[in-house]
């Protein structure tokens, strides 16, 4: 048991487990903090972008190796299908069930030390380094530490509120009837409907992922109960209706989540503090590239901690990396939510969604500068 480590990462997420692998491979002693005490579900749309795919692969995972649905189009719709096309890049399905363990067990062959069911209460600096404390008391000191709790604040460190944070996201598992589930297979659809949309795609296992994201004033319409919810969402979208026809529901409740800021992206952190995914930026669901934000940004920060740099120029390096992607996915979905009706405007020229799904990622050039050693390390 490590009792100071260099890094102590909060979290146990793709942005932690892979910042946890990628400072354990270079020789740092990590202690990595889940507070699930084993596999389970998570709020997410679950589609891989090419570029997640890359740096999973960087990691040592094989997603189709793991049985990753592959996915090449897109299809929008509102009442009905309104436009289609393929995507500019190939990407994947991957359920967070199966990936997220993936990515612990690499940070725990790489020489982290993974602690499941350790919730940190509490991080504090202290005067020499910080120090994350538990709910029974306890405490751990760490020289530097890896903020990458993701959705959930940890108390102290709040993110500030989003552009757009009233949203509520819901996700449920379907087993498709058969022709369904082949009209589904190698795409992602995107459903817009009054107050939110929705993304659906075959996941590894064969079964649908519908992932959603609803305002609060829709949710109270519904007297804030899924049933009430979907119904009325098919009752909007006659494409998901015909999709979701006979479907068999595979969790007893949806999984949700409240209070999402998409759009939020901090340039600054204190010393010896690094925010990483959704402690650092919130990109819109719609967009599909969450995960690939918090693989990068672990990488990156292992590249900057690694050669001696500052927190805060990591913090400033990221925002610059995503302020345009996340800028961009946070405008459209402002305005579909506003005004559903403008994702119409994709019929008279489908490509469109060809380039929101590309001007929607982190740059090209972005991805390429970071360190070569860093790169070798991890290949
Ligand atoms: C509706 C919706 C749909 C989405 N769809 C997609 C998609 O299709 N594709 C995509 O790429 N992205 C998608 N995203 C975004 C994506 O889910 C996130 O960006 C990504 O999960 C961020 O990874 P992370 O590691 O930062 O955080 P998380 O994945 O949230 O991981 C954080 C981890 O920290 C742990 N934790 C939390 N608090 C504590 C604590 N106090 N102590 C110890 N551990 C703690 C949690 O248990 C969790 O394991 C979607 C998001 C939403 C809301």
């Amino acid at each position: 048991m490590t009792s100071r480590p260099d890094a102590l990462v909060a979290g146990g997420g793709p942005a932690g487990a892979a910042v946890a692998a990628h400072l354990a491979r270079r020789g740092r002693t990590v202690v990595l903090l889940e507070q699930n005490a084993a596999a389970h579900h998570k709020v997410c749309g679950e589609f891989l972008s090419h570029e997640a795919v890359a740096d999973l692969e960087r990691l040592g995972i094989l997603v189709d190796g793991m049985g990753a649905a592959p996915i090449h189009a897109v299809r929008l719709s509102g009442r009905k299908q309104i436009a289609a096309c393929e995507l500019p890049f190939p990407a994947r399905s991957l359920s967070r069930y199966a990936l997220d363990e993936a990515l612990l067990a690499v940070a725990a062959r790489a020489g982290a030390e993974v602690r499941r069911s350790r919730r940190v209460d509490r991080i504090e600096s202290s005067q020499d380094g910080w120090l994350a404390r538990f709910s029974n008391g306890q405490s751990q000191p760490a020289n530097a530490v890896f903020l990458a709790t993701g959705k959930h604040d940890v108390n102290g460190h709040r993110r500030p509120p989003g552009k757009q944070s009233n949203l509520v996201a819901f996700k449920m598992h379907f087993r498709l009837g058969s022709p369904q589930r082949q009209a589904l297979h190698g795409w992602v659809e995107l459903f817009v409907y009054p107050g939110g949309y929705a993304g659906l795609q075959l996941t590894e296992s064969g079964d649908a992922n519908l992932c959603l994201v609803a305002t609060r004033a829709l949710l109270r319409r519904c007297e804030g109960e899924w049933p009430a919810l979907l119904e009325r969402i098919c009752t909007s979208s006659e494409a998901l209706a015909e999709r979701l026809d006979g479907a068999q529901p595979l969790f007893l409740k949806p999984l949700a989540l409240s209070s999402i800021p998409y759009g939020m992206l901090r340039a600054q952190s204190a010393p010896g503090l690094w925010r990483l995914g959704d402690q650092a930026a919130v990109i819109p669901s719609f967009a599909g590239d969450g995960i690939s934000i918090a693989l990068h940004s672990a990488r990156r920060a292992a590249d900057f901690y690694l050669r001696g740099a500052s927190s805060q120029e990591f913090a400033r390096s990221l925002q610059a990396d995503l302020r345009w992607s996340v800028g961009a996915a946070t405008g459209i979905s402002q305005a579909l939510v506003a005004v559903p009706a403008l994702a119409h405007a994709a019929r008279l020229w489908p490509p469109v969604l060809r380039l929101i799904a590309s001007r929607t990622r982190i740059p090209a050039g972005a991805l390429s500068d970071l360190s070569g050693s860093e790169s070798r390390i991890c290949l």
